[in-house]
């Protein structure tokens, strides 16, 4: 645990642009600051004068934007389980780990829990008061999640502001607190163990992909042999060195993650050097511990920040950006994309016939 609190303590902030070169719009925190912002308003939407998404346990009514659904039609709700289901296998076989680079939960709180340590950790100089200070911002967090997850449950008007101390139901605070604790804990502390060690769809995520999968690769060819160099010398396609060929590539890449064995890696000089200026911002800033230039690894949640953060130093070294690249095995191979391929049909083939026999239950 210590090695990853020295790992996320880690000033992730992306490097300066160059001169005369605007900062890009950091569009990955937006989209999770937007789909957490959703997820704390759902609650208080109304339509048609009630709850606008409420599934009320205590009354046996689940209320969907003006759509109630009630106890016989489970089925229903089961079956758009079904269909969700399907649709994140499909998604997953064409468009990879989207779900969790971006719409998991644990995913955007422990983003969340990250930016308000690191937020601190910059601010506050003292570490101890650095640390309270993180602590307490992390259970306030936690605590209004809890009453905003249960809120989807009982009427989120009950829940705050109708008295002090509020007049919660046994269930009601059990939830609250249990769903804070979780978050507490899943975002502050336990963050990629989670992932890796307790959700399923982790390990059955690869059964879902192929080889036109995209997933987040560092372009070995344009990068090796990876080095520190002067400032001012251009990329290897600006000085004319150009791509290596693909053995000799991927043999530094796997020397380089593998020094224990293959030995020290022999110096280069500047000219020979590819475009990876071995910074270490790609590692610094992921969530998984992972270095990306490893190779494609099954832990990695495609969530982009190695990309974004190795972007970032390509410009201020003025090289081109997309060292780090989120594609497929078999464009980086150069072999074109197939889309009529076993596991798409079979996911497409099952999410259609679940809609089709949704549709005609429906009508
Ligand atoms: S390797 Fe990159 S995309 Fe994968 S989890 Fe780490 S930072 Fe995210
Ligand atoms: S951020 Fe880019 S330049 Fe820096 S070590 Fe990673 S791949 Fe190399």
């Amino acid at each position: 645990m210590s090695d990853r609190l020295t790992l996320h303590l880690v000033d992730t902030s992306p490097a300066p642009p160059a001169p005369g070169q605007r900062a890009p719009l950091r569009w990955r925190p937006l989209l999770s600051a937007l789909l957490l912002a959703g997820f704390y308003a759902l609650p208080w939407l109304r339509w048609d004068g009630r709850q606008a998404l409420l599934f009320d346990l205590t009354a046996r009514r689940f209320d969907l934007f003006g759509w109630t659904l009630w106890p016989q039609d489970v089925g229903l709700l089961l079956g758009l389980a079904a269909v969700l289901g399907a649709a994140l296998v499909l998604l997953t076989n064409l468009a990879g780990r989207v779900w969790c680079g971006y719409g998991c939960p644990q995913t955007l709180w422990s983003r969340l829990f990250r930016w308000i340590e690191q937020g601190i950790a910059r601010r506050v100089p003292s570490a101890g008061v650095a640390r309270a200070i993180k602590h307490l911002a992390w259970m306030l967090v936690a605590a209004w999640t809890g009453i905003t997850f249960v809120g989807f449950f009982s009427p989120i008007h009950g829940l705050v502001g109708a008295s002090w101390p509020p007049a919660w139901s046994g269930w009601e605070t059990f939830w609250v607190v249990f769903y804070a604790a979780a978050t507490w804990g899943n975002a502050g502390f336990l963050r990629e163990h989670v992932c890796r060690e307790l959700c399923p769809y982790a390990r059955l995520h690869g059964r879902f992909c192929d080889s036109d999968t995209p997933r987040m690769q560092y372009l070995a060819r344009r990068g090796e042999p990876r080095g520190p160099r002067a400032p001012g010398l251009g990329g290897v396609e600006a000085r004319g060195r150009g791509l290596l060929d693909p053995t000799s590539a991927s043999d530094y890449a796997f020397r380089a993650a593998h020094e224990d064995i293959a030995g020290p890696m022999p110096h280069f000089s500047a000219d020979r050097l590819g475009d990876c200026l071995d910074c270490g911002a790609c590692v610094s800033v992921c969530p998984m511990a992972l270095d990306v230039r490893a190779g494609p690894h099954a832990d990695c949640i495609g969530c982009g920040d190695c990309q974004d953060a190795c972007d970032a130093r390509m410009r201020a070294a003025q090289f081109p950006i997309g060292l780090i690249q989120y594609t497929s095995v078999a464009a980086i191979q150069q072999r074109p994309a197939r889309w009529l391929r076993p596991r798409t049909l079979a996911a497409a083939g099952t999410l259609l016939a679940l809609l089709g026999i949704g549709l005609h239950h429906v009508s």
